[in-house]
């Protein structure tokens, strides 16, 4: 396992519209400096998540999960939710 940190995780927008091999280099790929385009990786890795982001995914999830039991019992307090 490499673990590079100078590399992009996947080829960048122009090598992927032209089906080109890409070199993930940051911050611009071998081909586009090669062309001088602006390289763009449009998917670029997220920050890690923030505790508030883990609160507010579980709160979501424990809201989904109740909704989803009052769906599967069939009680119609489902719609106060909605
Ligand atoms: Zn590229
Ligand atoms: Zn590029």
């Amino acid at each position: 396992m490499e673990n590079l940190p100078a590399k992009a995780h996947q080829a960048c927008g122009h090598c992927r519209k032209h089906k080109r091999k890409c070199d993930k280099a940051l911050p611009s790929c071998g081909l586009c400096v090669r062309t001088e385009r602006a390289c763009d990786y449009d998917e670029t890795p997220k920050p890690p998540p923030s505790a508030e982001d883990f609160a507010d995914l579980q709160s979501r999830i424990s809201e989904l999960e109740s909704r989803l039991s009052t769906t599967r019992s069939g009680s119609s307090a489902v719609f106060l939710y909605l």
